[in-house]
């Protein structure tokens, strides 16, 4: 909890030294979803273990373009990713170079988990909860870094925006594995994959000229099957910011790096039960969002 309040203090000053206000979430009171009862996303087997799976292609319902779409798992550990060490290229990939938001579109996230992440104004006897939960506060706050890195300089007060306002809802989420549905969802649940802690999921235009190219939809899965979380860096546990933050990236439009070098990178593949060094953005990191946006 203390750790908490240390990070909404630090959101806040953060919102009054940029001079944007926090998202602040559609409060909802209702009643939790029976834990234990969560749904599992199943991952095409053939791509078992891939970290980058093809979706193959479909119409966008909002814009009626053909899109593609990917899965982009986030695997425990690894070792060292098999990679070399770097060797001076920039320490950012793109999913695809001019691949990113050219709209702001609002998000969704439906908090409940089984992973041990907190509700705030959870009154067990009466299992009914008032919001907004950690992992909304944390993602938007996660979301506000990628934004504050756009100009290439974190901490200036000047900030970009990539990702619109959020709602939380208790209204079951599906992460589009063949078809972009047009709404940007966020949960947990169980993935297929074994070791795999997330997935985001994109769609967008990835080829043709740089400028034709952007991305029009992002689901996001947090593993609480496999995987308990944490808001402190817990032994044992997954960071939920230190992950979040991580996925984020991909959201935004980045692509995971490999290489020795790049280990130090919120954007490096591999991640490990309570490493928390993702949660701040590194050289590499800054710069992308930079380049990109
Ligand atoms: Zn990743």
């Amino acid at each position: 909890m203390r750790e908490r309040l240390i990070a909404l203090v630090i959101g806040l000053t953060l919102a009054l030294m940029t001079g944007t206000a926090l998202a602040m979430p559609e409060r909802l009171g209702g009643t939790l979803d029976t834990p234990g009862n969560h749904k599992t996303l199943t991952l095409p087997a053939a791509a078992d273990h891939s970290p980058v799976i093809s979706l193959g292609t479909a119409v966008d319902p909002q814009t009626g373009k053909v899109v593609e779409g990917y899965a982009i798992v986030h695997y425990a550990k690894g070792g060292n990713g098999g990679g070399k060490p770097g060797s001076g290229s920039p320490l950012y990939a793109f999913m695809s170079k001019g691949a990113k938001w050219k709209t702001v579109e609002p998000w969704l996230l439906n908090p409940v988990n089984n992973g041990g992440l907190p509700y705030d104004e959870f009154d067990p006897g009466n299992n009914t909860y008032g919001g907004p939960s950690f992992a909304f506060g944390n993602l938007s706050y996660d979301i506000g870094k990628w934004e504050d890195a756009t100009d290439g300089t974190i901490g200036n007060g000047v900030s970009g925006k990539i990702l619109g306002d959020a709602a939380e809802t208790f209204a079951a989420l599906e992460a589009d594995l063949v078809t972009p549905d047009g709404s940007n969802e966020v949960y947990f649940a169980g993935i297929s994959d074994s070791g795999a802690i997330a997935v985001t999921v994109v769609w967008g235009i990835f080829g043709g000229p740089p400028q034709g190219r952007e991305l029009v939809e992002w689901d996001q899965v947090y593993d609480d099957a496999d995987y308990t979380w944490s808001t402190s860096g817990e032994a044992g546990k997954m960071d939920f910011e230190n992950i979040a933050t991580h996925e984020l990236g991909h959201s935004i439009g980045l692509a995971d790096l490999y290489t020795l070098g790049a280990s130090e990178q919120t954007m490096y593949g591999y991640a490990d039960y309570g490493e928390t060094k993702k949660q701040t953005l590194e050289s590499g990191d800054i710069a992308g969002a930079d380049t990109l946006y």
